[in-house]
């Protein structure tokens, strides 16, 4: 860690053009992240520009910096030159250049030093010059938060660089309650607190700030969508793309829908899918020891943490339904003798 500090800390310490870039669909911790590194980097005076690959939820439209970030997908041009153009990239948040979507090779041909800051498993090694790469670690956030201290410009934090850290750790911990909270993010998160982060706001922001569509799809898909497979100790909740069109489907909409049906007593696994954008996207959520990541990486060409997972399945939705029970059954063993 010290070695990669020191080289880090040498490559910013003349003013630089620096892009951060987060994975596609980023989500609190992605933006959090992105935004949090943002307001140091521009106070150390470099010319920094946020690019997402895509859209994001409007409850992070708040975050300090958010009306500077850059989305691929609506500005291509001015997004490509300036990722071609840059001194220095960051890569947050993800890592597979796949996450990055058509945006992916423009940022692999950038010529540009680049560093990884991550806390999923098998980061590949090859995109970056320098990796921070900690599993272990709640959140991206969490990490950037340590790099900054490392550095020696935690007096740089200040109550934006705050807020945004705080934003990114609570998402990614379901506001502290995974098992990945440590007690370190508690200190973290006090810290953050202390310079300035309102964190009853930043809650009522991000959680309490629905639409009246969003909340009435999350009643249709507990009422309606959800369905449980009790002796395999699975449930699966799913959308097509008629049912998203019928409650005016805005990005962000379904987040969190998947954690209701792993909040039933005695289900370990949990799938979310939804039709969005001509692909079929699966959130995997479990208890304990299940390893959605496996599942993920096996059948969805995805991946992502123990019991958090994501990835893309290439039939329908129904289909995938079906491929799912299969998979329920072939992990019945598991699934039934998983401990809490
Ligand atoms: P979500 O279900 O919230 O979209 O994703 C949960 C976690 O799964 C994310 O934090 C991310 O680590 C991982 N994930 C989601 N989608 C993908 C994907 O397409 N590929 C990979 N490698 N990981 C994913
Ligand atoms: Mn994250």
């Amino acid at each position: 860690m010290q070695e990669k500090i020191k080289l880090l800390k040498a490559l910013i310490s003349e003013k630089k053009n620096i892009v951060i870039i987060v994975h596609r669909g980023p989500d609190g911790d992605a933006m959090g992240s992105a935004l949090g590194l943002y307001n140091v980097l521009v106070q150390l005076g470099h010319i920094v520009t946020v690019i997402t690959p895509n859209d994001y939820a409007s409850f992070l439209y708040w975050l300090p910096g958010n009306e500077k970030v850059i989305v691929f997908t609506e500005e291509k041009e001015k997004a490509k030159q300036i990722t071609t153009d840059t001194d220095l990239i960051f890569l947050l948040d993800f890592g597979q250049i796949g996450r990055l979507d058509d945006y992916g090779d423009i940022v692999q041909n950038s010529t540009a030093k680049k560093v990884m800051i991550d806390h999923h498993q098998e980061p590949d090694e090859h995109i970056s010059d320098i990796l921070f790469s900690d599993v272990t670690a709640c959140s991206t956030a969490q990490i950037v938060f340590e790099i900054i201290k490392e550095l020696g410009y935690k007096n740089l934090i200040n109550k934006d660089v705050a807020e945004c850290l705080y934003t990114g750790i609570m998402t990614d911990t379901g506001s502290f309650k995974y098992s990945s909270t440590t007690e370190r993010t508690h200190h973290i998160i006090a810290e953050l607190i202390g310079k300035g982060a309102e964190n009853s706001k930043i809650h009522d922001l991000v959680y309490d700030n629905f639409s009246e569509n969003r909340v009435k799809l999350l009643g249709y898909c507990l009422n309606q969508k959800l369905q449980i497979f009790k002796e395999n100790k699975a449930a699966i909740i799913s959308l097509n793309a008629e049912e998203l069109k019928q409650f005016k489907f805005k990005k962000g909409d379904t987040e969190g829908i998947v954690n209701y049906a792993l909040s039933i007593e005695d289900i370990i696994f949990a799938v979310f899918i939804a039709e969005k954008e001509g692909l079929v996207k699966l959130s995997l959520r479990s208890k304990g020891n299940f390893k959605v990541n496996e599942i993920a990486k096996k059948y969805f060409s995805g991946g992502g943490h123990k019991n958090a997972a994501g990835g893309i399945s290439d039939i329908s939705v129904n289909d995938t339904i079906e491929k799912l029970k299969e998979i329920f059954n072939e992990y019945k063993t598991q699934l039934l003798n998983t401990k809490l």
